[in-house]
């Protein structure tokens, strides 16, 4: 019920945080990965390597940069002209920027509702005919609790994992009778460098510790007030890409320590 095994899945955004790590648990369970996402070539080249000897199972990259529909849509071809199937799609790449709303550069605005939002839109529209075929599917968004709850100076990202949310329901509605399901997973607070950054930032501009910056703002909103761990992630990707989660269809899963049951 709970396998994963020779599925085949492709994670955009998986060169770095919660997408390697999504990557890497799923290549764990046995499941054959292409990789997506930026960096230095060598690097990736030896974390895809690395994956596959380490784990004996089949992993590729395809370099899709997110802001281009062509190549998003070559990269879940990519993966079946691999595999032979796709199993799971999770769309996970991301980027954030932090401005008050009348500041907020237009460039920024503009990539993240791009990245975060519009690339989700053209992977599933690449994958889900492949999907329809096979009679059997799995779409998983990495959203956020920011698809759930606001919070101020983050307007584009609030925005675009709103919309994640309202594009995972409609997918999910679209896909129901076809053996395929589309959830989106909303974390709250995870280490990785994408936070991590934002430490450094938050202690400064308050004048505060790390320490501080830490525990009093950044993971305010969090009641556990602890970081989610990458395999509390990977154990509801696996849950929902198994057979065993063949009836949650539409929904938004917080995974966020009680930060929206407020
Ligand atoms: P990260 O910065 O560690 O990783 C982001 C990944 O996206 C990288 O692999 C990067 O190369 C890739 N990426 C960025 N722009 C790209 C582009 N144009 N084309 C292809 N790939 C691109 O960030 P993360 O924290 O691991 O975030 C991953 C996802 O999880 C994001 O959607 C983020 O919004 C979401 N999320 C993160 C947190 C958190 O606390 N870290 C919480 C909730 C949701």
């Amino acid at each position: 019920m709970f396998e994963v095994k020779d599925h085949v899945a492709v994670v955009t955004g998986s060169t770095s945080g919660i997408g390697l790590a999504l990557a890497e648990g799923l290549v764990r369970a046995g499941a054959k990965v292409v990789l997506n996402g930026l960096g230095d070539p060598k690097a990736i080249e030896k974390t895809r390597a690395g994956l596959e000897s380490k784990h004996g199972v089949p992993v590729r990259y395809h370099g899709a940069d997110m802001l281009e529909p062509d190549q998003i849509a070559d990269m879940v071809g990519f993966a079946e002209r691999e595999f032979g199937r796709l199993d799971l799609l999770v769309p996970n790449a991301g980027i954030q920027h932090v401005a008050p709303v009348e500041e907020f550069p237009i460039a920024k605005w503009n990539a993240i509702l791009a990245i975060n939002l519009t690339s989700a839109f053209h992977a599933i529209r690449a994958a889900v005919p492949i999907m329809k075929r096979q009679k059997r599917g799995r779409i998983v968004n990495i959203a956020s609790a920011h698809g759930l709850r606001a919070s101020p100076f983050k307007s584009a990202y609030v925005a675009a994992k709103h919309g994640v949310v309202g594009l995972t329901k409609t997918v999910a509605l679209e896909v129901a009778e076809h053996g395929v399901t589309c959830n989106a997973i909303c974390p709250g607070y995870v280490k990785t460098p994408l936070v991590e950054g934002q430490i450094a930032d938050t202690a400064k501009a308050r004048g505060i510790s790390e320490e501080e910056a830490l525990k009093n703002v950044i993971l305010a909103a969090q009641p556990t007030k602890k970081f989610v761990e990458y395999d509390e992630l990977t154990g509801l990707l696996i849950y929902l890409a198994s057979d065993a989660g063949a009836s949650v269809n539409g929904a938004s899963l917080a995974i966020d320590g009680g930060w929206t049951a407020k």
